[in-house]
């Protein structure tokens, strides 16, 4: 890991002092956890790594991810290295827009209080803007108002005519939640009187559809050649696996996981908010009425081609981005980019990460690699630590089973020869 690290700062051209808390073991203190969370009693960790090979519109970048599973962080860097080859990802985002919902029940009128709605909606946008001054000083703020007509059953199982109006906010730098809540919450009276209705929820919606990221890739069939098998057949089991996923909501749900391995992790990295991200993207994923895949593959012209789009609430200030001093250094690793770039890049990831499961899917099937990897953590689980590590993983790869008891047994039997031959001290350091 200090070579790792070593080199990490090489490669971001920047003093190791500049990549503060990386390899120590805690890195949130208990005071910022106890004023982050309520009835807080600890600090969990988990394994920060970082993705190699990222080339994204011409420029390279190391993307940090926290993850716990085995193989995401060898997969999406081997997928990326492969895709370097076509230039790499090319990708972009739309402006930081959220939608803040106000729900107005029991309406005399609908039609007319639609009307005066529309009527006002400079004046309602106005008093959001005042509600957060400064975001309207950067040029963000509450951009455009609509109002949304909808039936929602009432207690009796009957359809009560409603309106629903959405605030657009331009939350620049920030994911956003709680400012446009803010805002939900303060022109709602001025939505009771012109609409003389009742105001029920006031809070934003996580289907950020007007805050969409996209990125793509285009590979040479060449170089995809691998486990035996020639370029053309890897794109072509790559294709035909996204057209599965098309056709079966079932195999979309586990193609998407794949997506979400690579987006979470980035997401966990950055201090982002993963579950507004994963309930934002399943949904928009449902936007035709049936689930569908977050990705495409095709092969045209000698190539592999692929492509994701999905809505993705990052942000770069506020919510717990400054609480963990990590995040601050996973953000410097990235070269600081503003949340709009980040986005595209973590668009990228989730297509390369995807790559990466379909190539395997598509061919060999992926245990092969997983497995290799999962023994590493086997072994740790059966005691195992420094180099014993990779002396029990590779005995229980060769043993052909990759199982808890057989690690267990594997590392009884090395302490028992260490035991009886003492000049092999190290070999099982802190078992
Ligand atoms: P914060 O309220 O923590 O931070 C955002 C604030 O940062 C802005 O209001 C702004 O305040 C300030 N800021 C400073 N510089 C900038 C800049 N360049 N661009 C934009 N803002 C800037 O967070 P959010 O409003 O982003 O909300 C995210 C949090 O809300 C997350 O922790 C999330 O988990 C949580 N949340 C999520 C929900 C959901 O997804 N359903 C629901 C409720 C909460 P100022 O203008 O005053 O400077």
């Amino acid at each position: 890991m200090a070579e790792r690290l070593r080199r990490l700062a090489d490669a971001l051209a920047v003093p190791r002092s500049e990549l503060p808390h990386l390899g120590e073991a805690a890195t949130l203190p208990l005071a910022n956890a106890d004023g982050m969370i309520e009835n807080a009693i600890g600090v969990l960790g988990l394994p920060l790594g970082v993705g190699l090979n990222f080339l994204v519109n011409g420029e390279d970048v190391l993307v940090p991810m926290a993850v716990e599973e085995p193989s995401v962080i060898a997969a999406v860097s081997l997928a990326a290295k492969i895709a370097r080859e076509g230039g790499g990802f090319f990708a972009d985002a739309d402006e930081q827009m959220l939608i803040g919902q106000v729900q107005l029940e029991a309406i005399p009128d609908r039609a007319a209080a639609k009307a005066a709605i529309e009527r006002a909606s400079e004046e309602i946008l106005r008093e959001a803007n005042a509600l957060h001054p400064a975001m309207a000083a950067r040029g963000g703020g509450a951009k455009r108002l609509e109002v949304r007509e909808l039936s929602v059953l009432d207690v009796d199982g009957k359809p009560e005519p409603q309106l629903i109006v959405h605030l657009h906010v331009d939350t620049q730098e920030a994911m956003g939640a709680n400012l446009v809540n803010t805002m939900c919450e303060g022109v709602a009276g001025t939505l009771e009187r012109l609409s003389g209705g009742r105001v029920r929820l006031r809070i934003l919606s996580n289907l950020a559809d007007g805050r969409l990221a996209r990125a793509k890739v285009r590979i040479p069939l060449e170089q995809l050649a691998d486990f035996g098998y020639t370029g053309p057949e890897v794109a072509h089991g790559i294709a035909a696996a996204s057209r599965f996923a098309d056709a079966d909501p079932y195999r979309a749900t586990t193609h998407n996981k794949g997506v979400m391995n690579g987006i979470d992790a980035v997401a966990i990295a950055t201090g982002n908010d993963w579950r507004a991200i994963e309930a934002g993207a399943h949904a928009y994923c449902a936007r035709n009425g049936r689930y569908e895949p977050m990705t495409r593959w095709w092969v045209s012209e000698g190539h592999l081609h692929g492509s994701i789009e999905i809505p993705l609430q990052i942000g770069t200030v506020g919510g717990a981005v400054k609480t963990n001093p990590l995040v601050v250094t996973a953000l410097r690793i990235l070269g600081n980019p503003p949340a709009k770039k980040l986005a595209g890049i973590i668009a990228a990831v989730g297509l390369a990460q995807n790559m990466a499961a379909l190539r395997a899917l598509g061919t060999v099937g992926i245990q092969k690699g997983h497995m290799a990897l999962h023994a590493r953590n086997l072994a740790v689980t059966a005691g195992a630590r420094g180099q014993t590590i990779e002396v029990v993983a590779k005995a229980l790869i060769a043993a052909g089973e990759i199982k808890l008891h057989r690690a267990q047994e594997i590392l009884a039997r090395l302490v028992r020869e260490q035991a009886s031959a003492p000049g092999t001290a190290g070999v099982l350091e802190a078992t």
